[in-house]
This record gives structure tokens, C-alpha cells and sequence, in this order.
């Protein structure tokens, strides 16, 4: 079997970013993807800091016009989970589900997922009031109330999205300020549907079939309350997707790939782009850029090889 130029892991931005630039290279290039296309980003409501679009622009909408422009350009789409990356003599192979495939080098963008709380209710409840998708679950919440957890940016954006459904929205917060963006603080300060619990954790998530309450706990002054709610939506930073190259690259205390501004990894032709990297900063901007220079630097690879 002849082997591919370029197998790009992962079909969020970083991926499909890579897929465009190395497609359009000429690289036979393959991109291979467990679930949709799109990554988070696909699961964000409206992405207002992505350059070019005046009053922002749907997550969805801009990743499905990625995924096209990709896909124009020939990038091949493979639906697969892989299971392993083994470097062979300077090619790599990768097991999938149910195939095996050759490539000359690899771009790793398996980016983050949704971190959880680890608190008792959070996994029974999951799909039955918890919910780490406000763009997905938020329209069943109407005129109900809700928890938001978390003080980033993507806690004050849903909790802000929330509130298009929901009568009320209680956004709990470990600390008494927040992480995200000012102007995204401003926002959620000014709607008199937001709610802010400060310096308290969630202890517990109850109910009878679907949520009813949430424990919180204020860490100043150990007090708890019970908050009556219908819905809890956890958005408490992300992990990276780093197990597959565990163990074979270097990785970060956090398990975010350490890569140098040509994003090759440690091992040569193994590269590795987006939220999975460690770096200043998470951003589709970022990502596509980071997805854009490693296809230059695979395509630089590959010449040399
Ligand atoms: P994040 O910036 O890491 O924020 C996570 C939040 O959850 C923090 O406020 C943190 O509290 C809190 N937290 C963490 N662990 C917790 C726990 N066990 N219990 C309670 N609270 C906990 O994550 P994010 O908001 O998901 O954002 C991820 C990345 O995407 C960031 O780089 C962000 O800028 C980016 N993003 C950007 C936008 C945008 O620009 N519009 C939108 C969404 C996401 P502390 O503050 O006390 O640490």
C-alpha cells in the first residue's frame, strides 16, 4: 500500500485548518475523525473574536465552511477512531478500528475536551440536567433555572447564551473574580438573569429523575446551601486528548503536547497542532494557525525525506 503524505488526526479547526493547507499542496493527504467534524468549536454558539465576520459568526456555520473548503481543495475524510501511532522506518503507521494505514508524517489536533467536576450526581445526571453543552441542551431549559460552573470565558459566554431560554441563571465560581474576558464580565454583570455565586464549589447534584439541586459549599466560610435547579451546565476548563502519543513524545505535566514554533514534536515527522499543544492561548485563531504551519512543516519534511 502506498502511504499517505500527510494523516491529520482530528477534525476541529487545527485539523481542518492542516487538511486545507496540505490538500492544497498536493499532498495526498488523509484526515481521520472519531465523531463530527468540527471539534468544540462546532459546539460554540457564536464565535464573536474569529477575524473577519463584523457581528460574528455561528460555530457550527464556520466549521462546516472549513470542512467544505477542505474537502474541496480533495482532503480525504476518513470516519475512525485510531487506536495507535507506530513509528516504522521514518513512515508511521496507524491502527484504526477496522484498517491500518501508511503515512509519511502525522499531525496530531485530537485538541481538548470538557473537564468535570468529579462530584456525586454529575455522572447520573449526565444528559438528564448536567450538560457540558449549553449550544445543545440550553432550548430545554426554558424559563427554568439554571447552574453554570465555572469563571472562564466559556462559563460567562453560556451562561450569557443561557439566558436567551432560561428565567434564571446562577453562575457558581470558586473564587469572588472572574477568569474571562472583560467585556464578557461587563455583559454577564449587566443581565439581571445572571446570578453570581461567589467563592462557592458544588459539593453534590441531586434530584429524582432529572436535577433538582445542586450543594454548594462557600470555601471562605464553609458554609453550604442548597440551590434549587433544573439544569447544570459544567464548564470548567478542558483536558487535552494526548493518550494516544503518551508515552511516545514529550508531554507536559499537563499532558499538553510540547511542540517548537514549527510544531514538530520530538519525534521527526510526528506533528502535532491546536488545543493539544501547549501554548499561550486556546483559540480557533490559533488553532487554524498552528494547523497551517504544520502542513508547511510536514510538506518541508516529507522534500527531505
Ligand atoms: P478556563 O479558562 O481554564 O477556565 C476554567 C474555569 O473553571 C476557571 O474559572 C476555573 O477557576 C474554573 N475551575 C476549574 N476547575 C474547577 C473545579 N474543579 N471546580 C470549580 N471551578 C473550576 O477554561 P474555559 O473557560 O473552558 O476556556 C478554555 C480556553 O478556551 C481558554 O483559553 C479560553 O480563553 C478559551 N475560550 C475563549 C472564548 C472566547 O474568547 N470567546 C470562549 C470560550 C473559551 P479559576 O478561575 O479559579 O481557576
Amino acid at each position: 500500500m502506498h502511504p499517505y503524505d500527510v494523516a491529520i488526526i482530528g477534525g476541529g479547526p487545527a485539523g481542518l485548518a492542516a487538511g486545507i493547507y496540505a490538500a492544497r499542496a498536493a499532498l495526498q493527504t488523509i484526515l481521520l475523525e472519531k465523531g463530527m467534524p468540527g471539534g468544540l468549536a462546532a459546539s460554540t454558539e457564536l464565535i464573536e473574536n474569529y477575524p473577519g465576520f463584523t457581528d460574528g459568526v455561528s460555530g457550527p456555520e464556520l466549521m462546516m465552511q472549513m470542512y467544505a473548503q477542505a474537502t474541496r481543495f480533495g482532503l480525504k475524510v476518513l470516519s475512525s477512531n485510531v487506536e495507535s501511532i507506530i513509528p516504522d522506518n521514518g513512515l508511521f503507521k496507524l491502527k484504526t478500528d477496522d484498517d491500518e494505514i501508511k503515512t509519511k508524517t502525522v499531525i496530531l489536533a485530537t485538541g481538548a475536551q470538557p473537564r468535570t467536576i468529579g462530584v456525586p450526581g454529575e455522572n447520573e445526571f449526565h444528559g438528564r440536567g448536567v450538560s457540558y453543552c449549553a449550544t445543545c441542551d440550553g432550548a430545554f431549559f426554558k424559563d427554568k433555572a439554571v447552574a453554570v460552573i465555572g469563571g472562564g470565558d466559556a462559563a460567562v459566554e453560556e451562561a450569557l447564551y443561557l439566558t436567551k431560554f432560561a428565567r434564571r441563571v446562577h453562575v457558581i465560581h470558586r473564587r469572588d473574580e472572574l477568569r474571562a474576558a472583560k467585556i464578557l464580565q461587563r455583559r454577564a454583570m449587566d443581565n439581571p438573569k445572571i446570578n453570581f455565586q461567589w467563592s462557592r464549589v458544588v459539593k453534590s447534584i441531586t434530584g429524582d429523575q432529572t436535577v433538582e439541586k445542586v450543594l454548594l459549599k462557600n470555601v471562605k466560610n464553609g458554609a453550604t446551601q442548597n440551590l434549587d435547579v433544573d439544569g447544570v451546565f459544567v464548564y470548567v476548563g478542558t483536558r487535552p486528548v494526548s493518550e494516544l502519543v503518551s508515552g511516545l513524545i514529550d508531554i507536559d505535566s499537563n499532558g499538553y503536547i510540547i511542540t517548537d514554533e514549527e510544531m514538530r514534536t520530538s519525534i521527526p515527522g510526528l506533528f502535532a497542532a491546536g488545543d493539544i499543544r501547549q501554548k499561550l492561548l486556546r483559540q480557533v485563531v490559533t488553532a487554524v494557525a498552528d494547523g497551517a504551519i504544520a502542513a508547511v512543516s510536514a510538506e518541508k519534511h516529507i522534500d527531505n525525506l
